[in-house]
């Protein structure tokens, strides 16, 4: 039985991708094996931040690195860390207005909601938001004319829940930002390539641990030996009650220690999913008014999906199907970013080879319901 069987609950069924609302990534048994040794010693936490964030920082290429509770609070302490350094009455003043330079520039396509506001994020590390340019155009103009004397850094997202098109690119806000001698903060939370974003120029580069790297609910704040000296230090500000534990801290450790060792066998790997979710294409094509096809991933990961449209010829729709899917036992979650679009994709990465055969045999009874209805 599963163990959420305890409160009365099924195990839910992901081919969305790493999603924070599933409980983000299923973790292997190298990384529960080290969160569990980690929970039976103690540990002097001061220390292993430190050390932890040294290995990290080997890993991704920089020079520091801290380890946080998600990339959100990496969000607030890299704000805090920009705005407060590493003085104690700076860091203790925060959320509130310390007399430092507090505005934090965003472009109005970056201004996402992952579950809950980047904005607001910026709010708790003592920031203020300055969205510029319009949703779905900004100049390099907006950025500048937005930097003056009250701005604290330049937030960037790269995600695929920003708009991308109409956007001033990573490298053009690096330069505009660092002409003026200001820092420039990265959300990269699910991205998979750490060195190239970490190395990208941008002075704080922020990750999701329980995303793309596979790990517990951890984050990543990485960057300058100064600024990661100072994001450690907002633990005794703004950080504490975003804290990380010793378990989540090794579990990491050992997540990322998989992750990097697995980059030489990518390639196979998507060619191994691109056969397995052609088959799947394949099936649902068989339903009327279903057209699948294999995908891959926009921004160009090594991810590839099976993404069916659902015509009107299938007598449902793709938010109905969803929805189905999600009031099924057990609860059944396929990608629907682009549900209101009419399609619907199956993340392979989440998803082992039993789920897979339960989830496709739920999609052809609705499926095959919904045509004779
Ligand atoms: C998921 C996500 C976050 C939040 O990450 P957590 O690790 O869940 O806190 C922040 N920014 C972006 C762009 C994300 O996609």
């Amino acid at each position: 039985m599963s163990i959420y069987g305890t409160l009365g609950l099924e195990p839910a069924i992901n081919s969305s991708g790493k999603m924070t609302a599933l409980g983000g990534s299923v973790l292997s048994r190298e990384v529960t094996d080290a969160m569990a040794a980690a929970g039976r010693e103690h540990v002097v936490i001061a220390d292993l931040m430190v050390e932890a964030g040294r290995w990290i920082a080997d890993v991704v290429g920089t020079e520091d690195a801290c380890v946080s509770s998600g990339a959100s609070s990496g969000v607030a302490i890299a704000v805090a860390s920009v705005i407060a350094g590493t003085s104690k009455p700076l860091i203790q003043g925060l959320p509130g207005r310390v007399g430092k330079p507090f505005e934090v520039v965003i472009q109005k396509g970056h201004s996402v909601d992952f579950g809950a506001p980047i904005t607001q994020m910026i709010a708790l590390g003592g920031g203020q938001a300055v969205e510029v340019g319009s949703v779905n155009r900004v100049d390099v103009s907006d950025i500048e004319g937005a930097i003056g004397p009250d701005t604290a850094a330049v937030m960037f997202v790269q995600s695929h829940h920003t708009v991308h098109k109409g956007m001033v690119s990573l490298a053009e806000t690096i330069r505009v930002a660092h002409e003026r001698g200001i820092p420039v903060i990265l959300d990269a939370a699910a991205e998979d390539d750490l060195q190239r974003w970490a190395k990208s120029g941008a002075d704080i580069v922020i990750f999701s641990g329980g995303k793309a790297i596979g790990g517990p609910t951890s984050g990543i704040v990485c960057g300058s030996r100064e600024l990661m000296t100072a994001a450690r230090a907002q633990y005794a500000g703004i950080a504490r009650p975003m804290k990380v534990g010793k378990e989540q801290v090794m579990g990491l450790i050992a997540a990322l220690t998989a992750f990097i060792g697995s980059d030489a066998d990518a390639a196979a790997e998507g060619q191994a999913q691109r056969a397995r979710m052609q088959a799947i294409a394949t099936r649902l094509s068989l339903h009327p008014g279903i057209d699948a096809i294999v995908e891959q991933d926009d921004a160009g990961r090594e991810i590839y999906r099976a993404v069916f449209t659902v015509r009107a010829e299938s007598g449902t729709t793709a938010p109905l199907i969803a929805r189905a899917l999600a009031a099924s036992r057990p609860p059944m979650y396929l990608r629907d970013n682009k549900a209101a679009a009419g399609q619907l994709a199956l993340d392979p990465r989440p998803l082992t080879t039993k789920e897979e055969s339960i989830l496709l045999d739920r999609l052809d009874e609705i499926l095959t319901e919904a045509a004779h209805a």
